[in-house]
């Protein structure tokens, strides 16, 4: 890719990070902007521009991500209240980071539907 996303960076180490968790296919780190009193994002190591990226390939993948944020949540004692997961995908979906990633929200009641 011509441009490293920031997301890029982070996993290269290019850029500092509060990482929570972190495996083969996969980093959670703090947001930098957090919308709740805990907002993490989990991103695949691979780089995928978004969900509408994503191909059949990516299945087991995404599966993974799914489980890292059961752990991350599970991890940081959430699972009691519960929590929310977000993906946005490309402009409509408010999505600014061109590298794929879902949001772990929790510490407050989060509204529905979101704006
Ligand atoms: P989205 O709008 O779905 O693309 O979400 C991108 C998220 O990345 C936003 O919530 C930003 O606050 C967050 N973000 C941008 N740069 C960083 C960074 N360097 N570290 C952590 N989070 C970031």
């Amino acid at each position: 890719m011509a441009n490293k996303t920031i997301f890029k960076r982070i996993i290269d180490g290019e850029i500092p990070a509060d990482i929570v968790y972190q495996d083969e296919y996969s980093l959670a780190f703090r947001d930098v902007r957090p919308q709740a009193p805990v907002h993490v994002l989990v991103i695949p190591r691979k780089e995928i521009p978004s969900l509408a990226h994503a191909t059949d390939d990516d299945s087991e993948l995404l599966g993974r991500l799914l489980i890292t944020v059961r752990k991350v949540a599970n991890q940081l004692g959430l699972d009691p209240t519960g929590y929310r997961v977000v993906i946005n995908c490309g402009r409509d979906g408010g999505q600014t980071v061109d590298h794929l990633h879902l949001h772990l929200l929790a510490g407050r009641g989060l509204d529905w539907p979101p704006g």
